[in-house]
C-alpha cells in the first residue's frame, strides 16, 4: 500500500478497519459501518516490539487511521521516542478547509510525524472531495512534512495524476513550495477476486511480453502489518485479508519477531519477495497450460490472490517448487548481500 521510508523494516499498524469512505473493492473491506479496532495497549506493544527488533519505521494506515483520534497522536509520539520514523496514510477526510487542515497537521507534526501519504482517485472522491486532499497537502508542506499522493488507475477514470497537477489548488501549492516536490504515484485499482478481470488502460496488464519486467514484491518480508483485529500479516498488500497464508500470528499472543521468523522460513513468501506473484504465475503456466493468466492482472496483489486461491496454481507450486530453489537463493543473495536490502526474512 505504500513505498519505503528507507531500506529498513516497516511496521504497518491499522488502529481500525473503520473508514469514513466505502470505496468499492476496498482492500481492507473498510467502511463507516465496520467497527473493528485494536486496543491501545496492543498497538503500543507492537510498536515497542518493532523498535526492539530493529525496525526502521511505523506506518499508520487502516481503514482510516485518523479515526483513532488522540490515540493516534500518542502512538506517533511513542514511535518517535523509540527512534522509529513515522508515516500516516489517509484519505484526507479531516481537511475540511485550510484552517482545519492546518490544525490537524500541527497536531501530527507536534506528535512527531515525518511523512504523510494521501490516497485519492475516482473511488475516493465519491466520499472525500479532492479539495480536502489539496488543503491537507498544502498544510503538510507548510509544516515541512514529506508528502506523497497515491492515485487509483481504472479504465475511463476522471481523476488522474495529470488532472490533479492541472488543478488550480495544486498549481498554487507547487508554486508556494517549489523545493518540496510531492511524490505522486498511480496504482491500478483491483478487484478482490482473482477471477474478475477489470478493464484497464492499454499496456497495464501483465502478459508474456512484459512479465520479465515485473519485480519482486517489496512488501512481503519487509513490511509486517498488525491489523485492527490483532492479526499479524507478512505484507501490507491488498490481498492480505483474503489470503490466510499471509497471516503469521496475532499480536495478543505472538511476539512480532517470532511471526517474522516464521514468515521468513516459508519458501513461497521468499519466492514472492524476489520474483513477484506475476512471474510465479507465468512459471506455473509453463507446467500447466490450462492456467490462463495473460492480460488479466494489473496489480500484483490480484495476481497474488490467484497464486493462493487457484487450486491448479497451488498444486503446481506444491509439486514443482523445488526446481526454483537455486534461482530463489541466488536472487536473495543479490537482493540482501549485493544490493544491500534489509535481510528482513532469510538469514
Ligand atoms: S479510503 Fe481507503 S480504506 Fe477507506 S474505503 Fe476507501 S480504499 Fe478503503
Ligand atoms: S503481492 Fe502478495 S505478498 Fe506482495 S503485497 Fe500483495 S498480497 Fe502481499
Amino acid at each position: 500500500m505504500f513505498g519505503r521510508l528507507g531500506t529498513g523494516r516497516i511496521l504497518s499498524l491499522m488502529p481500525t478497519w473503520q473508514c469514513t469512505a466505502a470505496c468499492d473493492a476496498c482492500g481492507t473491506h473498510s467502511s463507516p459501518a465496520v467497527r473493528t479496532r485494536l486496543s491501545t495497549s496492543d498497538m503500543q506493544a507492537a510498536i515497542r516490539q518493532a523498535a526492539e527488533a530493529g525496525y526502521e519505521a511505523v506506518g499508520f494506515t487502516g481503514g482510516e487511521a485518523t479515526l483513532a483520534g488522540r490515540v493516534l497522536l500518542e502512538l506517533i509520539e511513542l514511535s518517535k521516542s523509540l527512534g522509529l520514523a513515522t508515516r500516516l496514510v489517509t484519505n484526507g477526510h479531516w481537511a475540511r478547509g485550510p484552517d482545519r487542515a492546518r490544525t490537524k497537521i500541527d497536531d501530527f507534526v507536534s506528535a512527531g510525524l515525518d511523512e504523510i501519504n494521501f490516497s485519492t482517485g475516482d473511488q475516493h472522491v465519491r466520499f472525500v472531495p479532492l479539495q480536502r486532499v489539496l488543503d491537507g497537502m498544502y498544510a503538510s508542506l507548510a509544516r515541512g512534512l514529506r508528502v506523497a499522493l497515491m492515485v487509483e488507475i481504472t479504465d475511463r477514470r476522471r481523476v488522474t495524476a495529470e488532472s490533479i497537477r492541472e488543478m488550480p489548488g495544486y498549481v498554487a501549492l507547487s508554486r508556494r513550495f517549489p523545493d518540496s516536490p510531492i511524490s505522486i504515484y498511480e496504482s491500478p485499482w483491483m478487484p478482490l477476486s482473482p477471477k474478475e478481470v477489470a478493464p484497464y488502460p492499454d499496456g497495464l496488464t501483465v502478459n508474456a511480453r512484459n512479465v520479465a519486467q515485473r519485480s519482486g514484491c517489496d512488501s512481503i518480508l519487509t513490511t509486517t502489518t498488525v491489523q485492527a483485529d490483532g492479526s499479524i500479516t507478512a505484507c501490507c498488500g491488498l490481498g492480505m485479508q483474503d489470503i490466510p497464508e499471509l497471516r503469521i500470528g496475532d499480536i495478543r499472543v505472538t511476539p512480532l519477531s517470532q511471526a517474522d521468523r516464521a514468515a521468513s522460513e516459508d519458501f513461497l513468501k521468499r519466492w514472492i519477495r524476489v520474483e513477484g506473484p506475476e512471474r510465479i504465475l507465468a512459471w506455473a503456466a509453463t507446467h500447466d497450460p490450462d492456467i490462463e493468466w495473460e492480460n488479466m492482472y494489473a496489480h500484483r496483489c490480484q495476481a497474488c490472490l490467484r497464486l493462493y486461491q487457484d487450486p491448479a496454481v497451488r498444486r503446481t507450486i506444491r509439486d514443482h517448487h523445488q526446481e526454483k530453489a537455486a534461482d530463489v537463493a541466488f536472487a536473495e543473495w543479490l537482493l540482501y548481500h549485493y544490493a544491500g536490502a534489509d535481510p528482513a526474512g532469510p538469514d
